[in-house]
């Protein structure tokens, strides 16, 4: 599959034409908004051209624009899984599951996130919006499906199929390509190697469940792995990874754990 990552300030989200459509998978930031434009254009794409976004999960920085996406092109239709749509409605990261930021390096680390992002997308808000995002509400037009689909049964034209990869979060699913490309939002990720990730994302909601779902994308024949954070690796990776880091390391949020 031919994939256009868009770079923003923490997030990749990945462009990809589907026959008559252009399809975007995840959004970003609320703060990204100016440079998601930006990156559309450079691939030559504007809003209005997106016929379809297909959300990885419910999080801040996945979903962060959707509002403004929406507002500017409401034709476009929002493809989220059920567990999805209902996250959506509470404007706020899902932290009543349990799990945590994957280990003590990282809590430190992420402290610093806020800043971060300032720096990437040159605006500093005056409150703190760590967590949280504008609430969606599902209209009419937007895709909601349950479980494993086909894009194709969704009226997208791919052999893409949509697979619940939970772990990360409780919504959490993965793109997986007839070739073993596979989108996999959250589910595994390339980020701050160097603080002990091991190809799992910062925070993980599950990590049993989270290396399940990497056994799950091994199985059904994942070849390369294109996270939203870091850059795409080979599946071979999570093979090797699987259990290197573990939930007695998990650093709560609010110091539960
Ligand atoms: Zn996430």
């Amino acid at each position: 599959m031919d994939f256009i990552p868009l770079k923003l300030s923490v997030t990749v989200d990945y462009l990809f034409r589907a026959e008559e459509s252009w399809v975007l998978v995840d959004t970003g930031y609320a703060a990204d908004w100016p440079l998601l434009r930006r990156r559309l254009g450079e691939a030559g794409v504007s809003p209005s051209d997106l016929g379809f976004v297909i959300l990885t999960h419910h999080h801040d920085d996945h979903v962060g624009c959707l509002g403004a996406l929406v507002a500017e092109n409401p034709d476009i239709a929002v493809v989220m899984s059920r567990r999805t749509e209902e996250l959506l409605l509470a404007g706020r990261n899902d932290t009543s599951r349990g799990g945590g930021l994957i280990n003590r390096r990282i809590a430190f680390l992420v402290r610093f996130k806020r800043f971060f992002v300032a720096l990437k997308t040159g605006s500093l808000s005056a409150k703190d919006e760590n967590l949280r995002f504008e609430p969606y509400a599902a209209r009419s037009r937007d895709i909601v499906f349950d479980g494993e689909t086909a894009l194709s049964d969704l009226g997208i034209d791919s052999d893409g199929i949509l697979v619940p990869t939970p772990g990360h979060t409780v919504d959490s699913v993965s793109l997986l390509f007839p070739g073993g490309d596979c989108l996999v939002g959250d589910a595994a990720a390339d980020m701050l190697a160097f603080a002990g990730t091991h190809h799992c994302v910062i925070f993980v909601m599950d990590l049993a469940l989270y290396y399940e779902s990497w056994g799950l994308l091994l199985s059904r024949g994942a070849r390369r792995v294109f996270p939203a954070h870091g850059r795409p690796f080979a599946a071979t990776m999570l093979e090797r990874d699987t259990g290197r880091n573990s939930a007695e390391d998990l650093v709560g949020y609010g110091g539960r754990t």
